[in-house]
């Protein structure tokens, strides 16, 4: 059983983004992305962080605007807009999830697609469909292939069921899994899927993005397949000092004995993500 180390596989990506940086910035361009979070969420905070910490490390410039809790719909908005027309921010995201009140649809759609770093605008949902790679792909499964590309894993005509269908996850890691080049036999699992554990058994390939604490026993995973938990959850644990641990949507310990290769929590798919959206940000500023 191979354990997939998205964090060394992370860090090649970023190296290569350092690299693209310093190439740009020899053109006079530095790389700017805008971090807008709107209310106090603990854990939007904390990757809110490292996206800007991340960002510092490459020397990509970052701003990061906060605003509280009770900001309008309209005032998030005009934040966009201005962001929008700021040439010295290339890429804008807004972190997930807001406060109730705001609408998150209707500000991805005001974003400029060609600054949506996150790739969730319609038009470059729209490219991921025409398999155009001139938009941007969204982070999280942008990077769950390159984890499955680096570990040399058979995709092609390979199974693959993904649990769950969001835009952000689900959805376009389905589209990339059956794109040209990856070639995978496609399923997509939710949450009215019928015999779910036996949907799953036919995977070669089980993603898993849900949002469940180890809802992915062994049951679910057929000998020799390669399992990736996209799943962040907090669970308590009085015995860590901030009270809670990250586990993933599978429970690694029973189902990772029986995997070719999986992805742990955390470790695997999280360092992907903001290597991605690093890399989407150096690919908005034109490298
Ligand atoms: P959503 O809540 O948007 O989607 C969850 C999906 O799981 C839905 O499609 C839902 O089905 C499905 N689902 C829920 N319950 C069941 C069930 N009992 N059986 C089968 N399917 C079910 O979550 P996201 O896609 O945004 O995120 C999923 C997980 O990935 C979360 O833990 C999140 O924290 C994590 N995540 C991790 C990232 C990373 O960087 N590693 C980035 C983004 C997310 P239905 O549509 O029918 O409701």
């Amino acid at each position: 059983m191979t354990i997939l180390n998205g964090k060394e596989i992370a860090d090649e990506v970023l190296a290569e983004c350092r690299e693209k940086v310093g190439i740009l910035q020899s053109r006079g361009v530095t790389p700017g992305l805008a971090v807008v979070i709107v209310g106090d969420d603990p854990a939007s905070h904390v990757y809110v962080n490292s996206k800007v910490k991340t960002c510092g490390e490459l020397g990509i410039h970052s701003r990061k605007i906060e605003l509280p809790t009770e900001t309008t719909q309209e005032e998030v908005l005009q934040v966009v807009r201005d962001l929008n027309e700021d040439p010295a921010i290339h890429g804008i995201l807004v972190q997930s999830p807001p406060p109730p009140h705001i609408n998150e649809e209707e500000i991805i759609r005001l974003l400029d697609p060609r600054k949506d770093v996150d790739g969730f605008h319609p038009v470059n949902a729209g490219k991921l469909v025409m398999e155009d790679e001139s938009g941007f792909v969204p982070c999280t499964p942008q990077g769950c292939i390159h984890l499955l590309e680096k570990a040399g894993i058979e995709t092609s005509g390979a199974n693959a069921v993904v649990i769950g269908r969001s835009m952000i996850v689900g959805k376009p890691m389905a589209l990339l899994l059956m794109g040209k080049g990856v070639n995978a036999t496609v399923t997509v699992a939710h949450s009215r899927t019928r015999d779910l554990a036996a949907v799953c058994r036919q995977a070669d390939i089980l993603v898993a993005a849900i949002g469940k604490p180890g809802f992915v026993t062994a049951d679910f995973v057929k000998d020799g397949a390669v399992v990736i938990d996209v799943g962040i959850n907090r669970v308590e644990d009085s015995s860590k000092k901030r009270g809670f641990r990250l586990v993933g949507d599978v429970a690694y310990d029973e189902v990772s004995p029986r995997c070719h290769a999986i992805t742990p929590v955390p470790g695997g798919v999280g360092p992907m993500t903001i290597a991605f959206l690093m890399s989407n940000t150096v690919k908005a500023a034109g490298g």
